[in-house]
């Protein structure tokens, strides 16, 4: 066995009902003034937040959007110049986490993250922006959260469909994680557990949003997810659904719900050892079969009833192959257009 891998200084806190926590562990961090991020939607939600934070709230911004655009960031910035804000404290998904991602960027402070999703992105240095263009990604550890709150009875609220294409979401992680270049037994470890956990619990929180095993089987998933998308590169899946959603508007998590089934049976042949790993750790045949079927239960809409139209296949095909990333299957026009061709309907 061989392997090489870094960890962060990451405190993390799950479970049912731990929100209540929140105070105390930023105690622990010496954290006193701390600026809360969220998306619009979370406006209701984050009322118990703002009473446990009490006088540690210095002020708040709300605006966070998918994708992190430019402007949000700029606008969030001048906002936080009012507060002189001692933390930065996401409450919400991908889109609030990646807002405070930005600003921890531009500002050095550290940054705390409330999940109520299963996008991964609270255990990882990746972020990213957009111009309304493209999406660009970067890495850096100095933005990843410093403690990171998984509470399960957040996500009873998440929709049917939000819950199933963030989990999708967080499958994708544990798929290309699989057939990183850095892929060791530590990677699989989370990979594949996250995997299980995943494809095990969704139609439960699909059918049944209150389910608390099944919401604490989903968000421990997505946390692994999250830890395998941290130690690793991803592939052409992610970049595939960066540009849907950076190039062409399409819903991130959604995205890649359409997508990440389509292309790990792609990629299968290319990469057997791979898919015996998954099927292992299922304990089905197939896995790519298996996540086919998993996103028709689920109800997973495809890119074309996300907007995504057949003109747009040359024009992503285009992008990318001038991209490099790595893949187990060699990248070319005609693979990206046969994947595109049956994730659009
Ligand atoms: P999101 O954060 O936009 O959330 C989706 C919607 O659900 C929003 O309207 C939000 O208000 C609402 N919501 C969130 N939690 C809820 C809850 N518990 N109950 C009810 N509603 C809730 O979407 P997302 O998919 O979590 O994140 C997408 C963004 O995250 C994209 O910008 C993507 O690029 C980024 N991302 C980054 C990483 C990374 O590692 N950097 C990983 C995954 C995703």
């Amino acid at each position: 066995m061989n392997f090489s891998y870094e960890t962060r200084d990451v405190r993390v806190v799950f479970g049912a009902g731990s929100l209540v926590r929140i105070a105390e562990e930023l105690e622990h961090l010496g954290l006193k003034r701390v600026m809360l991020l969220t998306t619009p939607g979370r406006m209701e939600d984050r009322e118990d937040v703002l009473t446990l934070l009490g006088a540690r709230l210095a002020g708040e911004y709300n605006g966070a959007r998918l994708h992190v655009p430019l402007e949000v960031v700029a606008d969030a910035k001048a906002a936080l110049g009012h507060f002189s804000p001692d933390s930065l404290l996401a409450f919400g998904g991908g889109s609030a986490i990646g807002l405070g991602k930005a600003l921890a960027y531009e500002t050095k402070l550290p940054l705390v993250a409330i999940a109520t999703t299963y996008s991964g992105s609270e255990m990882t240095a990746v972020w990213g922006n957009s111009d309304g263009k493209m999406k660009r990604t970067f890495r850096n550890p100095e933005v990843a959260p410093r403690l990171v709150v998984y509470d399960p009875e957040l996500t009873y609220g998440l929709s049917p469909a939000v819950s199933a294409a963030s989990g999708m979401n967080a499958i994708a992680h544990c798929v290309e994680a699989e057939y990183a270049p850095e892929r060791s037994q530590v990677t699989s470890f989370f990979a594949l557990e996250g995997l299980k956990r995943l494809v095990a619990s969704l139609p439960v929180v699909v059918e049944s949003g209150n389910d608390a095993s099944a919401r604490s089987d989903a968000l421990f998933g997505a946390h692994l997810a999250g830890r395998a998308l941290d130690m690793t590169s991803m592939g052409l899946e992610h970049k595939l659904a960066h540009v849907m959603g950076g190039r062409f508007g399409l819903n991130h998590a959604e995205a890649h719900a359409a997508l990440v089934p389509w292309v790990t049976a792609w990629n299968a042949e290319s990469a057997p050892e791979v898919m015996q790993r998954m099927s292992a750790a299922l304990g089905v045949a197939d896995a790519s079969r298996t996540l086919i079927d998993l996103s028709k239960r689920l109800g997973i809409r495809p890119l074309g009833a996300l907007g995504f139209t057949a003109e747009g296949i040359p024009v992503a095909a285009e992008l990318i192959t001038a991209m490099s990333f790595p893949n187990p299957r060699r990248v070319d026009a005609a693979g990206v257009r046969w994947i595109l061709e049956q994730a659009i309907t």
